[in-house]
């Protein structure tokens, strides 16, 4: 991987040159995930290497799984968690919390391994707005990352830390949902 200063790699960036960048997906409106998708497709689709980390998704079978193993080790994701979170103060379920935590540290290995082109961290977000994580040592650990590196942050409630960092903040804003008419979750729209 190149070392450069991040100085420098602004300016080759400016000069057409390549730089890794930190994207958020955020906001109350739908898309956050499937535009972390999107993205990670596209970087695979040229050869980039793309690894989804999934902060709290664990058990329910989701479509992009099966699409992003066709892709084999082009595109892969990981579900670190259980599906659902328990918090609130005290009643924070210690396994929650220790499944994030595990899941952290596999977000830290994964982006200083040099393995992957891209790093999607999804639902990063709700992890540190939950209290569950601490927003300073996330944006420590995209600071020192390698150059090239690029990672994507989804989920509501992006800390102010973390979009003060990011190159590219995205807030999808809520107009409409379906399930606001009572209309359940959809095959091919939901998972
Ligand atoms: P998607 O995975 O579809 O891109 P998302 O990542 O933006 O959605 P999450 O907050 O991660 O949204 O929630 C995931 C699930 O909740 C999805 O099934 C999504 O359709 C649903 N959802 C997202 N936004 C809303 C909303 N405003 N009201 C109700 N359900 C929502
Ligand atoms: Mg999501």
């Amino acid at each position: 991987m190149d070392a450069k200063a991040p100085e420098s790699q602004d300016d080759a960036a400016k000069a057409g040159g390549r730089k890794g960048l930190v994207l958020i997906f955020t906001g109350a409106g739908k898309g956050k995930t499937t535009a972390a998708l999107g993205s990670g497709f596209r970087a695979a689709g040229n050869g980039m290497r793309v690894l989804m980390l999934q902060f709290i998704k664990g058990s329910w079978h989701y479509g992009e799984l099966d699409a992003a193993a066709a892709l084999g080790d082009h595109f892969v994701i990981r579900q670190m968690g259980r599906g659902f979170i328990k918090v609130g103060g005290a009643a924070t379920d210690p396994v929650d919390l220790q499944l994030i935590r595990e899941a952290w540290a596999e977000a830290k290995r994964a982006m200083s391994s040099g393995e992957w082109d891209m790093v999607i961290l999804d639902e990063i977000l709700y992890a540190i707005s939950y209290g569950l994580l601490d927003a300073p040592e996330v944006a420590q650990a995209l600071a020192e990352r390698p150059p090239l590196l690029h990672v994507i942050l989804t989920g509501r409630n992006a800390h102010p830390v973390l979009v003060e960092l990011a190159d590219t903040v995205t807030e999808m804003g809520e107009r409409k949902h379906a399930y606001q008419r009572g209309i359940q979750a959809q095959l091919g729209i939901e998972y």
